[in-house]
């Protein structure tokens, strides 16, 4: 099965991708992830990508489709894959549309809907961690070791674009570039519409009865 989590940037979409391809036996991709990976590494992608990020703008189409069909194209992709945070323009999303033509185009949109007051606050609030990417909130205070990840001890981070101005920013171009796909898929009749503000497991639940229909 292949599914593109939509929504908001602080919907869960991160959390709810990595659920949802355990339970599907799919892999995950998020492309804010790959970018970070990047970042850290300081490669040329890393750096150019850095210069967007930071300031809450997408990075560019043609950068991005690219890294993104490198990935989709890798054989174990065959078992399908749930993405996260990619296509966010409806150029990406042509682009995902071809790629996948011969082989039977996209199964699901699972579209997480949260009002825009809880995205600031949630985002605001967030704690990621450097190596592995889990977020937390600020104010969880049952981590096993203070600033550190519980699954894998890495150092917990507020991310750059995580901050008031670029959070504001993330959401405007989200509103103008991105929420056009919920039409986009509307139209194919693949787009689901899952309330996104229930608990983490109540949304999983949501998730995983919408992939079973
Ligand atoms: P995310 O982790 O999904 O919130 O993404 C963090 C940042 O990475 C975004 O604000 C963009 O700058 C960049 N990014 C991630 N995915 C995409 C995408 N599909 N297209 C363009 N930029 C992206």
């Amino acid at each position: 099965m292949r599914v593109i989590l939509l929504g908001p940037p602080g919907a869960g979409k991160g959390t709810q991708a990595e659920r949802l391809a355990e339970h599907l036996g799919a892999s995950r991709i998020s492309s804010g992830d790959l970018f970070r990976q990047h970042t850290l590494k300081s490669t040329e992608l890393g750096v150019l990508a850095k210069s967007y990020m930071d300031r809450g703008a997408l990075v560019p189409d043609d950068v991005t489709i690219k890294m993104v069909m490198n990935w989709i194209i890798e054989p174990e992709q065959v078992r399908g894959f749930v993405l996260d945070g990619f296509p966010r323009t409806l150029g990406q999303a042509a682009a995902l549309d071809q790629a996948l033509t011969e082989t039977g185009g996209i199964d699901k949109v699972l579209y997480i809907k949260v009002p825009r007051e809880e995205l600031v606050v949630r985002l605001s609030e967030r704690l990621v961690c450097r190596l592995c990417q889990t977020p937390y909130s600020v104010n969880n205070s049952r981590l096993e070791k203070e600033g550190k990840c519980d699954k894998c001890g890495g150092q917990l981070y507020q991310r750059g674009d995580d901050k008031l101005v670029a959070v504001q920013k993330r959401l405007e171009v989200y509103s103008e570039q991105t929420e056009p796909l919920v039409g986009y898929y509307r139209g194919r009749g693949v787009l689901e519409e899952i309330d996104g503000e229930d608990s983490v497991s109540k949304v999983g639940d949501a998730l995983t009865q919408a992939v079973a229909v």
